[in-house]
């Protein structure tokens, strides 16, 4: 279950690892804080559409919605719960965020608010009318900043996907696919020997029971 603060949050930070999940038979979902109503580019309908059309590149499971208002998130229960109810209602194994550091203050916000949410999903008295549940990991994308990645996923064989999701959003990126953004994926993969990667971020040390088979697989 991945979680933006906008509607192209996840596609930017993280399309090829999703791509890659859907494409492995994973069930991956994207939830959307906010609708975007801030952004200086394209109106809320039309982001809607654009979120649409991403979703299918992706081949999502489903995407939602939460509808938080735009540059006004923070930390509160009135957002949490919503949050830990699509948590536990689908018990996903892995979540991913924003990165905690990041140039817009809505990137962290959204960070701050799944990991307070991820902790709050394994309490029993938090939202007590439905079972407890925290998903095992919880790993941050890069939106703007990037730095101290625990791991980089290979993408290469998704990163047309990636583009083609992140282009779904033509209000935003008017048909042209960030250098920026091409250029920190290739250093990515470079650091893992191959042509495009993603990073993510972790809190946690991450367990590996057998060190040997990341290497017989293909990454
Ligand atoms: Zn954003």
């Amino acid at each position: 279950m991945a979680f933006g603060a906008h509607p192209d949050d996840v596609e930017i930070g993280a399309g090829g690892f999703v791509a890659k999940q859907s494409a492995l038979g994973h069930s991956v979902a994207i939830v959307d804080l906010t609708k975007g109503e801030m952004s200086s580019r394209g109106t809320v309908e039309e982001r809607k559409q654009e979120s649409k059309k991403a979703s299918e590149v992706l081949s999502l499971s489903f995407r939602e919605n939460l509808a938080f208002p735009d540059r006004h998130l923070s930390v509160i229960d009135e957002y949490l719960k919503p949050i830990v109810k699509l948590i536990r209602i689908h018990r996903p194994s892995i979540l991913i965020a924003p990165y905690w550091i990041d140039r817009h203050p809505d990137h962290v916000k959204c960070s701050e608010l799944i990991t307070e949410a991820h902790f709050s999903s394994g309490l029993l008295k938090f939202l007590p009318e439905i079972p407890p549940y925290r998903p095992p990991f919880l790993f941050y994308y890069y939106i703007n900043k990037a730095e101290g990645a625990a791991f980089v996923c290979d993408v290469s064989d998704y990163y047309e996907k990636k583009k083609a999701s992140v282009l779904a959003h033509d209000s935003q990126f008017a048909g042209r696919f960030p250098y920026s953004l091409e250029s920190r994926d290739r250093y990515f993969g470079a650091q893992i020997r191959t042509l495009y990667g993603e990073g993510f971020a972790s809190k946690n040390v991450l367990p590996i029971s057998d060190p040997v088979s990341l290497w017989r697989k293909k990454r």
